[in-house]
């Protein structure tokens, strides 16, 4: 026996970074796991987070395949970079209704079939960027400021239903998506350097790190947590940084 044992859990953008970690853990784990992304590879389902139909379908598709859904994991989400200058109405629109109304959406959809679950949680992930003012990413920090207000409110409402609903917070990880930024900037080594001396254990944290925290919140380990937010981000949130 294994602690998801007999239960189903969705991970959207489950097909990258911490959302492939997460269903991974999940998997061996003993969870049936549906990974719903807008880029689903080979084993997941095309879903894209800001269109309510094809999410709806998505969840209907998963109930159909497996009969129900017991642990959601809200993970898609895209950057932005900018001061408050820096993003467009548009763009500001596009960003909240992945990183935000997305969460919400999924939930929502997935939410009567929680109800029916008799152990259900929801994990969202947040991000440091909810915490701690960064440099130019106005628009992603206060995506993920919501995202942190939205777990406690769902949490609050939900209490009654049986649905746990927490959130991670993940400090700078190595992921494709941080991959990508490395890629862009003028010197990757370099600017891999600066990422990881901003945490103060001096590393980035791996998508394994976030995947298991993000697993405990998930899990009848935690069956009393919730409404809660857990940093897995190499103390930047408690801790200064020193030099190195
Ligand atoms: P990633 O780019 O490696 O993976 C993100 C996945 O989400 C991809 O598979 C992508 O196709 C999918 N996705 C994007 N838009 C989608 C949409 N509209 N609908 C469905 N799927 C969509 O990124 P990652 O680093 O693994 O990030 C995952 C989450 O972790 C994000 O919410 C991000 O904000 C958060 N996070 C990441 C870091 C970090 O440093 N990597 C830090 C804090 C928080």
């Amino acid at each position: 026996m294994t602690d998801f044992d007999g239960l189903t859990a969705v991970v959207t953008g489950g097909a990258s970074g911490i959302g492939a970690a997460v269903a991974k853990t999940l998997t061996e784990r003993g969870a049936k796991v549906a990974v719903l992304d807008v880029n689903p590879g080979d084993d997941g389902i095309r879903c894209d987070v800001s269109d309510d139909t094809e999410v709806r379908a998505a969840i209907a598709a998963v109930v159909e395949r497996f009969g129900g859904v017991d642990v959601l994991v809200n993970n898609a989400g895209i950057g932005a970079q900018g001061d408050v200058a820096g993003n467009d109405d548009a763009e500001w629109h596009r960003v909240l209704d992945v990183n935000v109304v997305g969460m919400a959406r999924v939930t929502r959809a997935a939410l009567p079939h929680l109800k029916n679950s008799g152990c259900a949680a929801v994990v969202n992930t947040c991000s440091i960027a909810a915490w701690q003012g960064l440099p130019n990413r106005v628009l992603y920090s206060a995506s993920k400021g919501a995202v942190l207000a939205l777990t406690l409110a769902m949490a609050t409402d939900h209490l009654d239903d049986g649905i746990r609903i927490n959130c991670v917070c993940p400090g700078t990880a190595d992921t494709p998506w941080v991959g990508r930024l490395l890629d862009a900037a003028p010197d990757p080594e370099k600017e891999r350097a600066a990422l990881a001396a901003r945490q103060p254990m001096g590393k980035l944290v791996t998508a394994d790190e976030v995947a298991h925290a993000i697993a405990y919140l998930a899990s009848p380990l935690s069956g009393s947590t919730t409404g809660t937010a857990l940093a897995v981000d190499g103390g930047m949130y408690g801790l200064r940084p020193r030099p190195r």
